[in-house]
């Protein structure tokens, strides 16, 4: 872990330890032309009320990804200190920068947040942001919750996931809340296969031994309304879960359909440039062989379309959203049956 021993150049305008409700900034300071001693300002709210577990709720982790953003935001807002036990962060624009652009990555140095983890007490404003969060804010937690979607070039069927562990017992604990959560569906993912690994917000999580939650809820860099719906029942049956709010406050909802998502052989990615055809959506059963899709190229109309196929059998969880696209685009991934 590079510079763990440096402390984070971010300052926090919250007091982690007080009771009641607190909100302020997460002060970034960034020296630019236009603002010589200007900082940037990472929205926080906590909720905290005497001893008890913490969960730590992020989204704007991509800033097009919109559904976490405004469940985080609404439940700042109803979450009362008399609700609960225990301590709520929750950060709705975790790349600040980048959520107010409605972009995946900074605009300021161009980075992805959840590919730089455990990230530069020195770095560019995203590598400091992500140094905070790994080594300030992941530790006080027990439970992290950082929500995604499929972003402006992905679509996804609204799913709650976990990474594979090594570690039985903190495996089992995640499952237990992956099912609690209460999605339609959710899936495993056994490697890091194009999702970050151990560079992602995620990784922090496992590297401090702290229960780590994600979502992708549909994407296309709109919001979905029945997934906001998925995931503002999830966080709230989190809260009950890990005894933050009372058992009762649980929302029952039908049993989740779990699925895995292996290797590269789950995913399908652009063979050349051109218009990409769909021929499956998502929620079909696909079969290893059977066509994905035709990339056609209307430039030159005399020549016959690219095939793609599955190389896998499978449920299609995500596909690409933008027609163009170019070689090494991901197309569709898969989930396949997983029994616990
Ligand atoms: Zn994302």
């Amino acid at each position: 872990m590079p510079n763990a021993a440096r402390k984070s150049r971010l300052i926090a305008e919250v007091d982690f330890e007080k009771d009641g409700v607190q909100h302020g900034f997460i002060r970034l300071f960034h020296s630019t032309h236009a603002s010589a001693y200007g900082f940037i300002p990472i929205p926080i709210v906590v909720i905290r009320n005497g001893a008890g577990p913490t969960a730590l709720f992020t989204a704007g982790n991509h800033g097009d990804e919109y559904e976490g953003q405004i469940a985080i935001t609404k439940l700042a807002q109803s979450l009362k200190p008399e609700d609960i036990r225990g301590r709520v962060i929750l950060l709705p624009a975790l790349n600040f920068p980048a959520a107010v652009a409605g972009r995946r990555t900074s605009p300021i140095d161009d980075v992805n947040l959840n590919r730089v983890f455990p990230g530069d007490p020195n770095g560019s404003v995203t590598e400091q942001i992500a140094y905070f969060v790994e080594h300030e804010l992941v530790p006080l937690a027990d439970l992290s919750a950082d929500l995604h979607s499929g972003g402006s070039s992905l679509m996804y069927m609204p799913c709650a996931l976990m990474k594979r562990s090594a570690d039985t017992a903190m495996f089992e604990r995640t499952l237990a809340a992956l099912k609690a959560f209460g999605a339609s569906h959710a899936f495993v993912a056994a490697i890091a296969q194009g999702q970050g690994g151990d560079q992602n917000l995620t990784g922090a999580a496992d590297r401090h031994g702290v229960m780590a939650i994600g979502t992708e809820l549909a994407g296309g860099g709109t919001v979905t309304p029945a997934a906001l719906r998925m995931i503002e029942r999830g966080l709230n049956n989190l809260l009950a879960h890990i005894g933050i709010l009372p058992p009762e406050r649980h929302i029952a909802a039908p049993p989740t359909r779990i699925v895995e998502v292996g290797g590269p052989d789950y995913f399908v990615y652009a063979s050349e440039a051109g218009v990409f055809e769909p021929l499956v959506e998502l929620g079909d059963m696909v079969t290893a062989g059977q066509p994905a899709g035709l990339i056609h190229t209307p430039e030159t109309p005399w020549r016959a379309p690219a095939e793609v196929f599955f190389a896998h059998d499978g449920l299609v969880l995500c596909k690409r959203i933008p027609g163009r696209t170019v070689r090494g685009d991901c197309l569709f991934h898969l989930g396949s049956d997983w029994v616990a």
